[in-house]
Order: C-alpha cells, then sequence, then structure tokens
C-alpha cells in the first residue's frame, strides 16, 4: 500500500501538466465553437490520439496508478479544459470499463482496439444500458437477449436511450434481460460489432449543457450477433444465472437495484469531472473579480464578492479530498463501507452546480453571456447531478450503507 501524502508525486505532477497543457491549448479553445454546433468534435478527439491522451493504454496507466489518484486527476484536467470536448474524449473508456469489468480476455483484445481506432482513424464506443423506462431503476430494464443455441447466436431487442455516443459509436456495449424474473441479476452486457444490422441511431437529443457530447437513443431491431459477443461467455452467464435463482427460490438475498449496487467505483471519477468544471468556473469569477471595478475599486474589495470565492474554493478543495479519498479506498481494495464513492460524487456535483451559478452571479451581466465561459460551465454542470446516478440515488445508496434499511 503507498505511503500516504497529500503530495502528488514528481511524475504524477508532470502527467497533470501535460494534461492541464492539453486542456488550456487545444480542449478550451475549441470549447465553444463545439457547445455551438453540438457535434462530437472529432479534430479534438484525434489531436488527443496524436498525443496519446485518447488510448486504452493512457487510462490504465493512470488507473494503475497505486495511490488511486491517476484517474481523478486526469478528469479534473481534462475537465477544466471543457467538459463537453472531454466527455467526448473519455466516453469511450465507460464501454471500455464495461469490457475490461466482464469480458474475456479475447474479447478485450479484440474489441476495445476496435472502440479507440487509431490516430488516422478515430472511432469511439457506447455504453447502452438506460432505457426510457430504466434510468435511476436500472433493474427494470425492457430490452432481452434471447439465445438463439442452433445459430449459437443472440437477438438482441429494445431501445436504449441517452447513450453517450450512441449511433455513432463504433462498437456498442449493451446491457439486456436474459431472464426478467431476475431483476439486474439477470442482465448481461454484449458487443455490438460495427455495423450489424438492426442496430440503428434514435433521436439525438438537444441538451442544456456538454453539448459537445453526443447523447442519442439507440433502437435495437432483432439485432442478430455472434454467441461469442456475450460479455463473459455463456458457461459463465449459465452459472450466474443458476446461483441467482436458487438464491430467489430459497428466498434469500433480495435481488438489488443495479443502480444502487453498480458503478460505485467509477462514481470517485465523475466526482473529480465535476471538481474539473467547479475550479475553471471559480478561476475564472476569481480573476474577474479582481479586475471589474464598480464604486471605484474591484469588487472583490467587498466581503459580499470575497467570501463567495472563499467559500467556492473551500467547497472545491472538499470535493477533490472526497474525491481522492474514494479512488485510494479504490485502488487499495478498501471496500466503501460508507459509501465513500458514492459521497464524493454527491458532493462534488453538487459543488459544481453551486460553484458555477456563484460565478456567473460574480460575473454579473457578462456571467449571463455566452463570451464569457461560465455560462457554459453553469449549464455543463448540471448533468454531474443527473448521470452515473442522480444526486437522489446517491443519498439513497449512502443512507441504506450507513443504516442498512431498506430505505425509500
Ligand atoms: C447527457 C447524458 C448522458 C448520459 N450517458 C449515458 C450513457 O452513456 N449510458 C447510459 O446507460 N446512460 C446514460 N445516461 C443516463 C443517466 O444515467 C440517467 O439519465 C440517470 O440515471 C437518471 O435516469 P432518468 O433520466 O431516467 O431519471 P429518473 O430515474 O426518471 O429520475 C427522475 C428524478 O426522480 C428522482 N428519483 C428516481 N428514483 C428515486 C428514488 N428512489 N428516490 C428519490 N428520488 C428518485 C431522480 O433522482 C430524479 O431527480 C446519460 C444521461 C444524460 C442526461
Amino acid at each position: 500500500m503507498a505511503e500516504f501524502t497529500m503530495e502528488l508525486n514528481d511524475e504524477q505532477k508532470e502527467v497533470r501538466d501535460w494534461l492541464h497543457g492539453f486542456a488550456a491549448d487545444v480542449i478550451r479553445p475549441a470549447a465553444a465553437e463545439w457547445d455551438e454546433r453540438e457535434e462530437t468534435p472529432w479534430p479534438v478527439i484525434q489531436e488527443a490520439a496524436k498525443v496519446g491522451i485518447y488510448s486504452l493504454d493512457f487510462y490504465a496507466q493512470q488507473y494503475f496508478d497505486p495511490t488511486g489518484l491517476g484517474i481523478p486527476m486526469a478528469m479534473e484536467e481534462l475537465f477544466w479544459g471543457d467538459a463537453g470536448i472531454a466527455l467526448s474524449i473519455v466516453g469511450t473508456g465507460l464501454a471500455a470499463v464495461g469490457v475490461l469489468a466482464n469480458g474475456t480476455e479475447e474479447q478485450i483484445g479484440t474489441w476495445i482496439p476496435q472502440m479507440y481506432g487509431d490516430a488516422s482513424d478515430v472511432k469511439v464506443a457506447a455504453f447502452c444500458s438506460s432505457e426510457p423506462d430504466a434510468g435511476s431503476d436500472v433493474a427494470s430494464l425492457r430490452t432481452r437477449a434471447v439465445y438463439d443455441e442452433a445459430k449459437d447466436e443472440w437477438v438482441l431487442n429494445g431501445t436504449k436511450t441517452w447513450a453517450t455516443n450512441g449511433g455513432i459509436a463504433n462498437v456498442h456495449v449493451v446491457v439486456a434481460a436474459v431472464d426478467t424474473e431476475l431483476g439486474s441479476k439477470g442482465h448481461a452486457s454484449f458487443i455490438v460489432p460495427p455495423g450489424t444490422p438492426g442496430l440503428a441511431q434514435g433521436q439525438k437529443f438537444k441538451k442544456h449543457g456538454i453539448r459537445a457530447s453526443h447523447t442519442a437513443e439507440v433502437i435495437l431491431d432483432n439485432v442478430r450477433i455472434p454467441g461469442s459477443c456475450l460479455l463473459g461467455g455463456k458457461e459463465k452467464l449459465d452459472e450466474r444465472l443458476a446461483r441467482a435463482r436458487e438464491r430467489a427460490k430459497s428466498g434469500g438475498e433480495r435481488v438489488k437495484n443495479a443502480a444502487m449496487a453498480t458503478f460505485e467505483a467509477s462514481r470517485p471519477a465523475v466526482g473529480a469531472m465535476a471538481v474539473g468544471t467547479a475550479r475553471a468556473a471559480y478561476e475564472v469569477a476569481l480573476d474577474y473579480a479582481k479586475t471589474r471595478e464598480q464604486f471605484g475599486r474591484p469588487i472583490i474589495d467587498n466581503q459580499g464578492v470575497a467570501f463567495q470565492l472563499a467559500d467556492m474554493r473551500t467547497q472545491i478543495d472538499a470535493a477533490r479530498l472526497l474525491v481522492w479519498r474514494a479512488s485510494w479506498m479504490a485502488i487499495n481494495g478498501k471496500p466503501f463501507t460508507a459509501a465513500e464513492g458514492s459521497m464524493s460524487k454527491l458532493y462534488a456535483s453538487e459543488t459544481a452546480k453551486t460553484v458555477t451559478a456563484q460565478a456567473v452571479q460574480i460575473l454579473g451581466g457578462n456571467g449571463y453571456t455566452r463570451e464569457y465561459p461560465v455560462e457554459r460551465m453553469h449549464r455543463d454542470a448540471a448533468i454531474y447531478t443527473i448521470f452515473e446516478g442522480t444526486s437522489e440515488i446517491q443519498r439513497l445508496v449512502i443512507a441504506r450503507t450507513l443504516s442498512g434499511m431498506p430505505i425509500r
């Protein structure tokens, strides 16, 4: 276990500064344009691929940082640049993690390279779990996967929604029910390879924020995929289903809502994204407050403004510490006995909303226009309390974990 320290080591500082340079020189200058265009910023993803930021290797390296701080540090810097563009860069990682977590070595080796493509021909991937009637309540998803034994193929039918990169992805990872009686225990994840007939993009959403990130419905109409596209393989699935049926028969363990139970480990990473957006808005507000003069003095000379900035910075630092604690616990195999992952996501995402709103206020009329980036940051920040489990779901997870009670 790494020795406890509050300081980044030299290697981490080097990576952080390199990422910050990319965020400042490449991402931030492109942010307003891609926000207005509401399109995937392919040229920026390509730049990220060229320098090695858009690749599995880069995330693997950060993930295996023994202090646990590699991923949160990377997320904070990229999202400091711009949340929409950064999500376009890291969104593929969601699908890649789905394969890494459940796939066989062969599946990992086959599909992850196809998710990223290469610098001359970048690709993206999508993770499709949410559905119109299954958001927070992921256990109730309706997409079905039926096995056609004669052909050794799976047939997928259903409608996914809110999929980041949905429909434009080279590879889609789809969560579907193979046994509807078992709730989330009856779910499995499937790879839908590039160009598979029956998969189509539905509505592309016009969003409030993170508009450079593509979000769309994905329609699955008799999508036939080889048996080898079931992540983890059929034998493992059959064993898992048999165990779950056994438990259900004996009236044992309650089938948990997947939204409550999964993604706990990925939540600190989302918290780090929120810290990045909050810090970006705070920095703009601090600079502005020092230079904008009213009543013959900089507005920061007023406690009413200066104290807001003091609170903003305090909350950002507190959020980062919660994110770092959870990330350190996760890499060191410490169980989240007080739902520390959810705590970090909850606090950081609420902080991003509050801090970006305060930044708009400190910039006055300018803060309300697209001439200044805090307007965009404020819109972007609203996503953090919604995706990867809303703030209410985080509170449910925390309260249930602390109390052991089935709080509703
Ligand atoms: C931009 C964007 C990108 C996304 N990307 C992806 C993606 O790549 N892949 C993917 O699978 N999904 C993705 N999502 C989906 C996201 O995870 C869901 O939107 C989220 O889980 C909430 O589900 P919902 O929108 O259906 O809201 P609902 O579940 O309908 O919730 C509505 C409101 O009710 C509250 N609520 C619900 N249940 C409870 C409860 N038990 N107690 C208290 N309050 C409750 C919620 O907190 C919320 O305030 C994305 C969403 C967005 C907006």
